[in-house]
């Protein structure tokens, strides 16, 4: 079977090192996010006599944004009219900054309280790649990459992990620039054209195709297959368990079948 797309795509098989997005790629991060927006905005709205903060306010005002845009969205949505501040303000600081700081917290507080549990196919598939031999990497924008990975009981697993506080203190663009990849592949000793690319976001794949890397995986939480594919997907997948057939020593030595 011959891969979608790019002619310097190459089989899964033939790779050496795998780049996993965090957020939607090993962990269903999206829910602790919206639980920490309602923590946030929950009893915010309510001290300050606004309408109730609802899960449509998420998906309206919140979901994909900077942290601090999405604060000053949803309080204009709201008519509530506050200082933008700064982003070393106090999580107490009645601030744009301040409150977007205070989610940062109650992210953190999350995660402490509730855990984060892994996507199951996308461990059966870090397990089986790791036995196989192939180097492993996060690459993330998140600057609560670590925390993630620890709470997820995974931290441990990844030898090199390019987070938004390493991006920022090497001064690496961000996706879909193809900076960071680069960066993890070369602290796993390997080149971009030997390296994977596994992503849920259009940014994600895109950086991938800007790095010219061996193989993007588009993984479909939501995003779509055809966004994936036009955004430089080679391959898509809706769980991370179907590309274990074509890793190096499996059964499909072609490589992982294209979805749709
Ligand atoms: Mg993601």
């Amino acid at each position: 079977m011959t891969l979608p797309t790019r002619g310097t795509a190459r089989p899964l098989a033939a790779q050496r090192a795998l780049l996993f997005d965090l957020d939607g790629v090993l962990t269903p991060t999206a829910a602790v996010h919206m639980r920490a927006w309602a923590r946030l905005f929950g009893p915010y709205l309510e001290q300050h006599g606004a309408a109730p903060y609802t899960d449509d306010d998420y998906f309206r005002y919140v979901d994909g944004k900077p942290r601090y845009d999405g604060v000053r969205s949803l309080l204009q949505a709201r008519g509530i009219d506050l200082p933008e501040g700064a982003p070393s303000d106090s999580p107490d600081a009645d601030t744009v900054c301040g409150l977007g700081n205070r989610k940062n917290a109650a992210f953190t507080a999350e995660l402490t309280e509730h855990g984060v549990d892994a996507y199951p196919g996308s461990m059966a598939f870090l397990d089986a790649a790791m036995a196989a031999g192939y180097r492993v990497a996060v690459v993330s924008s998140s600057a609560n990459a670590r925390s993630v990975l620890d709470a997820a009981g995974i931290l441990d697993r990844f030898p090199v992990i390019v987070d938004g506080t390493v991006a920022s203190a090497d001064g690496l663009a961000g996706k879909p620039a193809p900076d960071t990849f680069l960066d993890a592949a070369t602290r796993l000793g390997c080149s971009a054209d030997e390296s994977v690319v596994i992503e849920d976001a259009t940014s994600g794949v895109e950086a991938g195709r800007n790095g010219r890397f061996g193989l993007v995986v588009g993984v479909d939480r939501g995003v779509g297959a055809a966004a994936l594919t036009e955004h430089g997907a080679d391959v898509v997948v809706t769980d991370l368990d179907q590309l274990i057939s074509g890793l190096r020593g499996g059964s499909d030595a072609a490589g992982p079948a294209p979805t749709r």
